[in-house]
C-alpha cells in the first residue's frame, strides 16, 4: 500500500503541521506504515480555533434545516463512499472489514442523517405565568467546541460528537486518535464536497498531549466533547477545571453480563460471544466480567468456551475473520500483560490465553486469540480494570443480590447486559444497577435517540439524541412582562 501523507484540514483547505514533522500511522494487521500523520502542536490549534471563531457568527445564523440538509448529504456522501471508507478504517485500525462495511461506515452514516433530521424539529420551551408574563427558553450555540475521540470505533465515535455539534450551530475544531486518522481525513473532503462553509469543521491530527490539551485548555473553545479513556478523561477535567467549560466525558468501562437460569440460553450465548469478542473486544460496551447463575454455569461455560475456541482470527480484510489484530504493538503488550497477570492472580485460562501468529501478509499483525479466564475473584485486578482485549473472565453467582453486588463492585458503570425472562427481576436490577446503559436480553442494541454515557468513572454527561443537542447549546431565559 502507497504511504500517504496527510494534512491538517483548517478553514477548508489541507495544510501541512507547523512543526514541519510527520509521524508514522501503522497498519496492526502487518505492522506496516500507511500513513504519515501530522504532528500538529499549539500552533495549528490556533489556526484552527481562529477558522472556527471566523465561521461561527454565519454558521450559527444559517436555518435549521439548512444546516439539516447539508448533514444529510454529509451522510449520503458517506454511503456513497461505504466500500472506500470501510477498507481505510479496517486497514488502520485492524478489525475485520466486514465488521466496518456492517456497522462502523453505516452508523457514521446514520450519525449525520439523525442529527440532520433531529435538529430541523428541536425546539424550546415557553413558560406562561399567571399575570400574563411570558418566559421562554432560547437554545443558543455554544460557540467553538472540542470535540476529541479515540481509536477503536474511529468515525463512528468522531461523527457522534461532530454531528450534533454542527447541527446545534456550533463550529467545530476536532481531533481524531493519532492511531487511526483516515476515515477523518476522508471526512474532512466529504464534508467540503458536501457544501459545509469553511472554518465550520477543523480537523487537526497529532498526539493528545499536544494537541488534544492545547484544543481542551484554549479558552476560545467553549466546551470538549471527549471519548477515551478515564485517565485523559481526568487530565482533560484538571486542564480545563478553571475555565468552566462544558464537558462531556465519555470513559472506560468494565462492564458486567448477567445471565441467569431462565434466561433464553441460545441467544444468551451467542450475544455473549459477540459482547466479549466484536473488534477484538474494543468496543467500550463489550462485556468483560460474565457472571452465570451456579445451576447453568457449568453448561454455559462449556458450551462458551467452545464457540469461542472456534472462532477465527485472521486478515481482517478477509470475509471470514472474526477477529483482526489490536490496535498497537503497545497495546498488545497491555492485553498479553493483564493474561499474565490473571495468571499470577490465580486465573485458569479455560481457551486462548495466546498471540495468534499468522503467516503472509500479517505475518508480523498483533493478534490475540480470544480469551476466557476463570477462578478470579472481584477484588483482583484482572476483575478491576479495564483491558480493552478479546479477554474476558466469567464466574458463579448463586443469588440475585450476589449478582447485582458483584456487578455494581468496580469503579466503573457503562453498560451492563442481563439475560433473564423474569420481568420483575429485570426491572427491579435495572433500577439497582449504577451504569449509564442497562441492556436486557440484547446488547449494543442501539437507538439514536436515547441518552448515552456512563456512570461513576465511566462518564460525565451524556451523549446522543436530546442530550446532545442540549449539550452544545446554552439556554438562556427570556422574561417579558405584558
Ligand atoms: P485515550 O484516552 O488514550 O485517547 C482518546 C483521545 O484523547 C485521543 O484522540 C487522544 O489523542 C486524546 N488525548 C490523549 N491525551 C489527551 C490529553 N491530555 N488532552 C486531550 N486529549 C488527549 O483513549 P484511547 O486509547 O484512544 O481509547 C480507548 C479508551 O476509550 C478505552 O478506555 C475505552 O473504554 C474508551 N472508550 C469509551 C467510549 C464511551 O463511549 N464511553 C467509547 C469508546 C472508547
Amino acid at each position: 500500500m502507497s504511504v500517504k501523507r496527510l494534512q491538517n484540514f483548517i478553514n477548508n483547505e489541507f495544510v501541512d503541521p507547523a512543526s514541519g514533522r510527520w509521524f508514522e500511522d501503522l497498519e496492526p494487521a502487518t505492522s506496516l506504515t500507511i500513513a504519515e500523520v501530522p504532528d500538529s502542536d499549539e500552533r495549528d490549534v490556533i489556526l484552527a480555533v481562529n477558522a472556527a471563531e471566523t465561521a461561527f457568527p454565519g454558521w450559527s445564523r444559517t436555518s435549521q434545516s439548512e444546516r439539516g440538509s447539508i448533514l444529510r448529504r454529509i451522510a449520503d456522501l458517506i454511503d456513497a463512499h461505504l466500500e472506500e471508507l470501510a477498507l481505510l478504517e479496517s486497514d488502520d485500525t485492524g478489525k475485520p472489514i466486514a465488521l466496518a462495511r456492517r456497522l462502523d461506515i453505516p452508523r457514521s452514516a446514520s450519525n449525520f442523517r439523525f442529527f440532520g433530521s433531529a435538529i430541523e424539529t428541536f425546539a424550546s420551551e415557553a413558560h406562561p405565568m399567571a399575570d400574563g408574563t411570558l418566559n421562554y427558553t432560547l437554545r443558543q450555540p455554544v460557540g467553538v467546541v472540542g470535540c476529541i475521540s479515540p481509536w477503536n470505533l474511529p468515525l463512528y465515535l468522531f461523527s457522534w460528537k461532530i454531528a450534533p455539534a454542527l447541527a446545534a450551530g456550533c463550529t467545530v475544531v476536532a481531533k481524531p486518535s493519532e492511531l487511526t486518522p483516515l476515515t477523518a481525513n476522508r471526512l474532512a473532503e466529504l464534508c467540503a464536497e458536501a457544501g459545509l462553509p469553511a472554518g465550520v469543521l477543523n480537523i487537526v491530527h497529532g498526539y493528545g498531549s499536544t494537541v488534544g490539551a492545547a484544543i481542551s485548555t484554549n479558552p476560545a473553545v467553549k466546551a470538549i466533547s471527549f471519548t477515551g479513556g478515564t485517565t485523559t478523561g481526568w487530565a482533560i477535567a484538571s486542564a480545563t477545571a478553571t475555565s468552566f467549560k462544558k464537558l462531556a466525558l465519555e470513559m472506560g468501562g468494565k462492564n458486567p453480563v448477567l445471565i441467569f437460569a431462565d434466561a433464553d440460553y441460545d441467544e444468551a450465548l451467542s450475544t455473549t460471544l459477540q459482547s466479549s469478542f466484536r473488534n477484538q473486544g474494543e468496543i467500550c460496551l463489550c462485556g468483560s466480567r460474565i457472571y452465570v447463575e451456579s445451576s447453568l454455569y457449568e453448561r454455559f461455560k462449556a458450551d462458551f468456551v467452545a464457540r469461542t475456541a472456534a472462532l477465527r482470527v485472521g486478515d481482517p480484510r478477509e470475509a471470514s475473520t472474526d477477529l483482526g489484530a489490536v490496535i498497537s504493538a503497545g497495546h498488545f503488550d497491555k492485553v498479553m500483560g493483564y493474561i499474565d497477570l490473571a495468571h499470577g492472580e490465580g486465573g485458569k485460562v479455560l481457551t486462548g490465553g495466546e498471540a495468534v501468529k499468522l503467516t503472509g501478509r500479517c505475518a508480523d499483525g498483533w493478534f490475540i486469540r480470544p480469551t476466557i479466564i476463570e477462578g478470579l475473584s472481584l477484588e483482583c485486578r484482572t476483575n478491576q480494570e479495564e483491558i480493552f482485549g478479546p479477554v474476558v473472565t466469567i464466574a458463579p453467582f448463586e443469588t440475585e443480590e450476589e449478582a447485582l453486588d458483584l456487578a455494581n463492585g468496580t469503579p466503573y458503570g457503562l453498560a451492563v447486559t442481563i439475560w433473564t425472562n423474569d420481568l420483575k427481576r429485570a426491572h427491579r436490577l435495572a433500577s439497582q444497577l449504577v451504569f449509564g446503559t442497562v441492556w436486557v436480553n440484547c446488547w449494543m442494541l442501539r437507538d439514536l435517540r436515547v441518552p448515552f454515557g456512563g456512570a461513576k468513572a465511566s462518564g460525565l454527561g451524556r451523549e446522543g439524541g436530546l442530550e446532545a443537542l442540549k449539550f452544545f447549546t446554552e439556554p438562556k431565559n427570556v422574561t417579558i412582562k405584558i
